[in-house]
């Protein structure tokens, strides 16, 4: 990078602020995807004031900037594609206010969603959305990806809890969007313009969150099933009911083997079960637990086991979260990616969704493990690959593709709740062909230069095998 660009920005941020290590650089050209790519300069600002002022320096000289959160996105969107500068947001890390009484809280944007929620629970509240990387992932991404989790059918996602937020547009103009009052109809929702737009419109540097109220107790039940479409018609019966559970996690039997085999047989072996989760008051708990089994029993499960036991409770959930890791060790030489990991279809579409995966994943010689957050209708599908191998790539690249059109013909999305990044933009585009033109419209708006995590989305043209961090040359 340039030195007197460097020299502008050590004045901002200070000599600690920033780095040109090879080192930091190269760690920074990663997230949790498929793809690496090195930038530039990494900054690590302190305020929005200093987030303004980059802005304008990089907007001057037209580099491009990526902001970037915990890096734990799973689809490119933190990978500085063109490289220029990586903004690093972890040091704006502090829970600025709680508002009990007016059923908010104000923080910066790099605060990790389980720090927020240690904070919110001397007051009684929460923020539900629980997404799998929880350990680390800040608000700012979280917002930036309309990012969920487990508990979204009953308390919905990230868009759902921001009532305002701060953000800096490409030119350094810094913008106060949305209130802090739970209603607001004051015009355009600049605020949800910000969920899910992946650090392309501007970089939030503040964000104003509904609390909810954290449920009296909880329990859970894990119905084992020998098809997956009776698991799939146990989770719409339960809905219709209706119960809304808490959460409720589909494995399918390629993840339940998986995880069998590596973590010493925590789940019963059978071709799909569901762990459903329902909180409350205690009698509403012990009424709904009571439901779960019937509605298991009238769609032909084989094993239910419900408990109040937090220890068995916490080993179901390890055990869920563990496909990802578990499925890596199946099989020696091959790793568990993320290509097509995370659609979401009408609740009643899962079976349908489920087979459809697993007859494209056998006619393209992959092996594809299914789980999810079906009662969101939210699907992970993760695949298992030789990554040094190009046949391989271009095979599971074509499963890929044809696990989005199918989704996108149940009626269904791309992406629940992990972004469109890299890995999804070709089916994106495709998903949202009729709004297409309006997206680009608004990212011309607010970036005339182009300089904000250029390259993704609407932009992405051409196959998504490049920039691979696996070391199979054609594709690095
Ligand atoms: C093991 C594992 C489990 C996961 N489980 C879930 C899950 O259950 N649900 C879920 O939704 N996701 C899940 N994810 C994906 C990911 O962790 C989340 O979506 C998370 O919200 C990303 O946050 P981050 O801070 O790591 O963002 P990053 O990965 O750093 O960035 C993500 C995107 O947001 C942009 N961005 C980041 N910060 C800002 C900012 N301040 N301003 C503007 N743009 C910004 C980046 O440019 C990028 O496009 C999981 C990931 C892993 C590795």
């Amino acid at each position: 990078m340039d030195k007197a660009i460097v020299q502008k920005i050590e004045k901002v941020v200070g000599k600690d602020g920033y780095s040109t290590k090879t080192a930091d650089l190269y760690t920074y050209g990663f997230d949790a995807s498929i793809f690496h790519r090195t930038p530039d300069i990494v900054i690590q600002p302190r305020s929005t004031e200093q987030v303004s002022e980059i802005l304008k320096i990089a907007n001057a000289a037209r580099i491009p900037v990526v902001p970037r959160g915990a890096g734990t996105g799973l689809c490119g969107g933190a990978v500085p594609i063109e490289g220029g500068i990586v903004l690093d947001m972890s040091r704006m890390d502090k829970v600025l206010k709680v508002s009990p009484a007016d059923l908010w809280v104000d923080v910066q944007a790099g605060v990790v969603y389980n720090d927020l929620n240690k904070v919110l629970d001397e007051y009684g509240f929460f923020f539900p959305c629980s997404p799998g990387s929880a350990e680390a992932c800040q608000i700012g991404g979280m917002v930036a990806l309309n990012a969920s989790g487990m508990k979204a059918v009953k308390y919905g996602a990230t868009r759902d809890y921001v009532l305002g937020l701060t953000f800096v547009k490409a030119d350094g103009e810094i913008v106060r969007a949305g209130t802090r009052t739970i209603k607001d109809s004051s015009g355009y929702q600049l605020a949800r313009l910000m969920c899910g737009s992946e650090g392309t419109l501007g970089v939030i540097t503040e964000v104003t969150l509904k609390l909810a109220a954290k449920p009296k107790g909880s329990a859970s039940a894990l119905v084992a099933f020998d098809d997956v479409h009776d698991a799939g018609r146990f989770v719409s019966a339960l809905i219709a009911r209706p119960l809304i559970p808490a959460s409720c996690e589909l494995m399918d039997s390629v993840s339940i083997s998986a995880v069998n085999k590596s973590q010493g047989n925590p789940l019963p072996d059978c071709e799909a079960l569901c762990i459903v989760e329902v909180d409350g008051e205690p009698e509403q708990i012990e009424r709904d637990l009571r439901t779960v089994q019937e509605v298991a029993k009238e769609n032909g499960a084989t094993e239910i086991t419900a408990t109040h036991d937090k220890k068995q409770i916490a080993a179901w959930t390890s055990a869920r979260k563990s496909v990802m890791t578990s499925l890596s060790a199946l099989k020696p030489g091959y790793s568990s990616v993320s290509l097509a990991d995370d659609m979401a279809v009408p609740v009643s579409k899962i079976p349908d969704a489920v087979s459809a995966y697993q007859k494209i994943a056998e006619k393209y010689g992959v092996t594809v493990a299914t789980y999810g957050h079906a009662s969101d209708g939210n699907l992970h599908t993760k695949m298992l690959l030789n990554p040094v191998d190009k046949d391989e790539w271009d095979r599971g690249v074509k499963a890929v593709e044809e696990i989005f059109d199918a989704t996108i013909a149940l009626g269904g999305t791309v992406t629940g709740e992990h972004g469109v990044g890299i890995s999804k933009a070709p089916s994106f585009q495709k998903e949202r062909a009729s709004a297409l033109s309006s997206i680009i419209a608004i990212k011309k708006a607010m970036d005339p230069n182009n300089i904000l995590n250029p390259g993704k989305l609407q932009q992405w043209e051409g196959s998504i095998l490049t920039n691979l961090r696996y070391p199979c040359e054609e594709y690095m």
